[in-house]
C-alpha cells in the first residue's frame, strides 16, 4: 500500500516505543484536545488505540 504524504500531515507517535504513529492528525497546528494515557495508569480513559509497532494499548482521554 502506497501512502501519500499530504502537506503538514502530523502524527502523534506512540509514547511507549516512540515509533508507532498512533494518531494521524490533520494539518491544524492547534493543540490536541485530548491526552494519551499509558497502560497501567489510574487515569480515566475514554478510548483505546493499539500501537502497530509495540502492540501496546494506549488510552485516550479528553483534556480537561
Ligand atoms: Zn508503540
Amino acid at each position: 500500500m502506497k501512502r501519500q504524504t499530504i502537506t503538514k500531515q502530523r502524527y502523534v507517535v506512540c509514547p511507549i516505543c516512540k515509533k508507532g504513529k498512533i494518531i494521524m492528525q490533520d494539518g491544524s497546528d492547534e493543540d490536541m484536545p485530548f491526552r494519551l494515557v499509558l497502560p497501567g495508569s489510574k487515569r480515566k480513559v475514554h478510548w483505546y488505540i493499539k500501537c502497530e509497532v509495540c502492540k501496546n494499548q494506549i488510552g485516550i482521554t479528553v483534556k480537561e
